[in-house]
C-alpha cells in the first residue's frame, strides 16, 4: 500500500486545485480536507470550535484564525488524518494562519510534508476561467473546450450548462488580483522554511498528477 501524505496544496483560481486535491487524496488514500467542508460540518456538528465559529458567523464577522484553527485541528485529529496523513485544501490562507498550523501540527507531532503551489501564470488561469461552463443543476464543471455531449445539456444530469455570472472578465481579473495580494506573503513564508515546491499546472489532469505525486515522493524520501 502506498504511504499517507501530509499536504498544504495551495493555487490561483483556474490552477484546477479542487481536481488535484482530490486525485491526491485518492493515490495516498488520504482525507481531502476541504476548509469549506470542514466549517460546514463542524458547525452543524456543534463541535467546540464549530460552535464558536458559529457565533461569528451569524454576526456577520470575521472568524479569527484561532477558532478557523481550532476547526481544523478537530478534524486532523481525527483517526483518518492522524493514521494517514491529509491534503488540506483552502487553509491556510495567510501567513498568520500559516504558523498557526505549523505549530498545531508541530504540537499534534503531525508535520508537514509538503506545501505545493499548483502554479499557472495570470493569463492561462483568465484563459481558463473565462472557458469555464458549469452545470446550473449539479455544478459539474466543463470548459468551451470539453462541453457535455450533447448541446449544453449535463452529461450527468440533463441540467442545463451555463457561464456562471461571476466569470466575466472584470470579476476574474479582481478575484485574481486578490488572491495574489492575499497569498504572496503566504507562499513567502512557506518558502523562507525551506517546505514549498510549485509545479506547474498546464497540462492533463493526469500529467499534472504525475508531477505532483514525483515532487511529493521525492520530498518524502529526503
Ligand atoms: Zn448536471
Amino acid at each position: 500500500m502506498v504511504p499517507g501524505a501530509r499536504l498544504v496544496i495551495l493555487g490561483r483560481q483556474g490552477a484546477g486545485k479542487g481536481t488535484q486535491c482530490m486525485r491526491l487524496a485518492r493515490h495516498y488514500v488520504v482525507p481531502h480536507v476541504s476548509t469549506g467542508d470542514i466549517f460546514r460540518a463542524s458547525v452543524k456538528a456543534g463541535s467546540e470550535f464549530g460552535l464558536r465559529a458559529e457565533e461569528y458567523m451569524l454576526a456577520g464577522k470575521l472568524v479569527p484564525d484561532e477558532i478557523v484553527v481550532g476547526v481544523v485541528r478537530e478534524r486532523l485529529c481525527q483517526r483518518d488524518a492522524r493514521a494517514r496523513g491529509f491534503v488540506l485544501d483552502g487553509f491556510p490562507r495567510t501567513a498568520a494562519q500559516a504558523e498557526a498550523l505549523d505549530e498545531m501540527l508541530g504540537d499534534e507531532g503531525m508535520p508537514l510534508d509538503l506545501t505545493i503551489d499548483l502554479e499557472i501564470d495570470e493569463e492561462d488561469a483568465l484563459r481558463r476561467l473565462a472557458d469555464r461552463r458549469v452545470c446550473s443543476t449539479c455544478a459539474t464543471i466543463y470548459s468551451t473546450a470539453r462541453p457535455p455531449a450533447i448541446d449544453w445539456t449535463c452529461d450527468n444530469c440533463g441540467g442545463e450548462v451555463v457561464q456562471r455570472q461571476d466569470d466575466t472578465e472584470d470579476a476574474i481579473r479582481k478575484r485574481l488580483a486578490d488572491y495574489n495580494e492575499l497569498t504572496t506573503p503566504l507562499i513567502d513564508w512557506y518558502e523562507k522554511r525551506d517546505s514549498l515546491v510549485r509545479i506547474d499546472a498546464i497540462g492533463s489532469p493526469d500529467d499534472v498528477l504525475r508531477r505532483l505525486v514525483s515532487a511529493i515522493d521525492s520530498r518524502k524520501l529526503r
